[in-house]
């Protein structure tokens, strides 16, 4: 079995599209009981997204800030209705990754890694390349 790579990964967040962020973050806040962090924007993927922590793990509630947005569509295939949009994977050097990942055939959303939210780069693996789910590679520092 090839076991080359892959250890450095570790589960950073479970995102949830959802339609309003304020709205939705109250449920997870007031019901719930979790920690909800400030909402931030990241314009460069046009969302707007909130962190509620769940110790190692984080829930991404993420909002659409422009029709265009890809959460904007993705609720639209849903019939307007949330759901769980990707998961993310922190790894401690996204280009090295990336490179590990694209030679064994793993499809990129986008050629480069992107700014993410706090200060992280980011890259969606397409999920064509991972049976239909989404995941997202995050490098922070
Ligand atoms: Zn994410």
């Amino acid at each position: 079995m090839d076991t080359e790579g892959g250890w450095n990964l570790r589960l950073d967040h479970i995102a949830f599209a959802v339609k309003d962020l304020e709205e939705s973050s109250r449920f997870y806040r007031d019901v719930l009981g979790l920690k909800c962090s400030r909402p931030e924007a990241v314009p460069e993927q046009k969302v707007r997204l909130a962190f509620l922590e769940l110790g190692e793990v984080k829930i991404e509630l993420v909002e659409p800030s422009a029709p265009d947005s890809p959460i904007a569509r993705f609720l639209e295939t849903r019939g307007g209705k949330g759901g769980i949009h990707h998961v993310c994977l922190a790894v401690e050097d996204l280009d090295a990754e990336m490179e590990r990942l694209r030679a064994k055939g793993a499809a990129f959303i986008t050629e480069r890694p992107r700014p993410g939210s706090r200060g992280s780069r980011v890259a969606f693996i397409h999920p064509k390349s991972s049976g239909g789910v989404l995941i997202e590679l995050c490098e922070r520092r």
